[in-house]
């Protein structure tokens, strides 16, 4: 499963934060995940509950934000919600030179522990 693959990925990173800030127990984490990336937030949080019994994340709550797929033509400007262009062209003038400003993005935005 994708969404799996995804949250192994993200929580080896909260480990290393969790160790770094010397947390006991994480009561939240804040994944910030892209369009592009495909991920259905129920299965993330579903992968999310299998891994999490017996670590110290477990019990805490995985708060999903979705970030919107936003390019933008070099050439003329234009703002593109669709991935598509990024093979197809700018619909505008059709230029290739597409420039990705948000929509890929997988990261660990916050971490609540104590
Ligand atoms: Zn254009």
């Amino acid at each position: 499963m994708h969404e799996m693959s995804i949250i192994s990925h993200a929580l080896a990173s909260v480990e290393k934060q969790a160790e770094k800030h010397k947390l006991q127990k994480i009561i939240q984490i804040t994944l910030e995940i892209g369009k592009m990336r495909a991920a259905v937030p129920a299965l993330l949080i579903h992968a999310f509950d299998e891994l999490s019994p017996g670590t110290i994340y477990e019990g805490a709550k995985l708060v999903i934000e979705e970030k919107d797929v936003d390019l933008e033509c070099r050439i003329c400007g234009r703002h593109i919600e669709s991935e598509d262009s990024l093979l197809a062209g700018c619909p505008a003038c059709g230029s290739h030179k597409i420039k990705l400003l948000t929509g890929n993005e997988l990261k660990i935005k916050n971490i609540i522990g104590e």
